[in-house]
């Protein structure tokens, strides 16, 4: 994972965490992330909303 990305609004939905952040030339970012220890699901989208539906849908193979 990129070590100084800076999130910003960061809600969580089940296990997944979306962020916002502002990569490079000022561009806004929307990741989603599982915090299931083993999961390592992660994602970068152009939405926000994108960003929370794959939250919201993502299955972890982790239970
Ligand atoms: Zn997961």
């Amino acid at each position: 994972m990129t070590a100084n990305r800076r999130f910003s609004s960061v809600t969580r939905i089940g296990p997944v965490q979306v962020g916002t952040s502002y990569g490079d030339r000022g561009r806004t970012q929307h990741t989603a992330a599982c915090t299931a220890p083993r999961c390592g699901f992660s994602a970068d989208y152009a939405s926000r909303s994108a960003a929370e539906l794959a939250a919201s849908t993502h299955r972890c193979p982790v239970r």
